[in-house]
């Protein structure tokens, strides 16, 4: 029993493990699920006992707003945490049982800019992140990044300390194009300066059940993701008003508002699934 429990904590197999994971939900559009991916996979951690952290790195502030906080508000933020190396405890705030956020607001729009036009002060501009979540890691089972839909220093800093990115899809037609691309700057980015990022996987969203011009674009996303040997998740999310209604009126994203019922919400159950039952056998690869 004893020497289970110590293989326990050396494998980090324990119920009660810190599992130090980070993920960043990406890409390089907007209005795709970047948001609503970040907390509602934050709603099914938190509902599974873990402990999450959300690090929202977008200047939207939108992870906040999705739990009807007003990130204004804060006036402790990622940007101060970044730029001027206040510790990341003064800036986290609870959001919701076993949910706290490191908050951006709009100053974070301006962390590109004073990082390049200080780099005698900051002369490590892609590893701001990673000092700060060092820091905290130990607090915390998951770290889910919320990402600002650009490339940039910010995601430069993200990817620098992410374990794994999701990566969202809205099957619209131009939507390959631009999935290729994250993908190759990833794939160099990785090379360059994490070699052991990895991509968790590929995920539809809005998808409308009854576009055949969305499931062809699906389909289409499926093969080129299986001929690269990179991760398409089984689970779609799908388009629905309800969803967006969540956020707007119940001021919680729609995992903690619904049951599990809901096919929309199970889909979130599954892509928790997809996403961190594959971790052990990735990480440990
Ligand atoms: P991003 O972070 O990529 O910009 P969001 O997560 O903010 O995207 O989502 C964009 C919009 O879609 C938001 O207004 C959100 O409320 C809405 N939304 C979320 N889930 C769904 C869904 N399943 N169907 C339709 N709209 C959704
Ligand atoms: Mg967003």
């Amino acid at each position: 029993m004893k020497n289970t429990i110590i293989n326990d904590i050396i494998t980090n197999r324990g119920s009660d493990r810190k599992m130090e994971k980070v993920i960043a939900v990406s890409t390089n559009k907007g209005g795709v699920l970047k948001t609503s991916i970040t907390t509602n996979l934050a709603g099914v951690l938190a509902r599974e006992g873990k402990k999450v952290l959300i690090i929202d790195t977008d200047n939207q502030g939108n992870a906040a707003i999705t739990f009807g906080k007003n990130p204004d508000n804060y006036e402790v933020t990622l940007y101060d945490v970044l730029l001027d190396g206040i510790h990341p405890n003064k800036a986290i705030q609870n959001l919701y049982e076993n949910i706290d956020i490191l908050p951006s607001n709009d100053d974070m729009g301006f962390f590109e800019f004073d990082v390049v036009s200080q780099l005698n002060k900051y002369n490590d501009p892609l590893n701001l992140l990673k000092i700060a979540i060092d820091l905290i890691k130990e607090n915390y089972d998951v770290i889910i990044i919320d990402c600002p839909p650009n490339l940039g220093l910010v995601l430069g800093n993200v990817l620098k300390v992410s374990n794994e990115v999701v990566i969202p899809f809205q099957p619209e037609v131009y939507s390959m194009r631009s999935l290729q691309k994250i993908l190759k700057q990833i794939s160099d980015f990785k090379v360059q300066h994490n070699p052991s990022l990895k991509v968790s996987g590929v995920i539809g969203t809005l998808v409308d059940g009854r576009s055949s011009l969305h499931s062809q674009i699906l389909q289409e996303c499926r093969r080129f993701c299986f001929e690269k040997d990179i991760t398409m998740f089984e689970t779609i999310i799908p388009k629905s008003v309800r969803f967006a209604n969540a956020v707007a009126y119940e001021k919680l994203p729609a995992i903690l508002v619904e049951n599990r019922t809901n096919n929309l919400i199970n889909a979130y159950y599954d892509l928790y699934e997809e996403v961190f039952n594959r971790w052990p056998e990735k990480t440990e690869a």
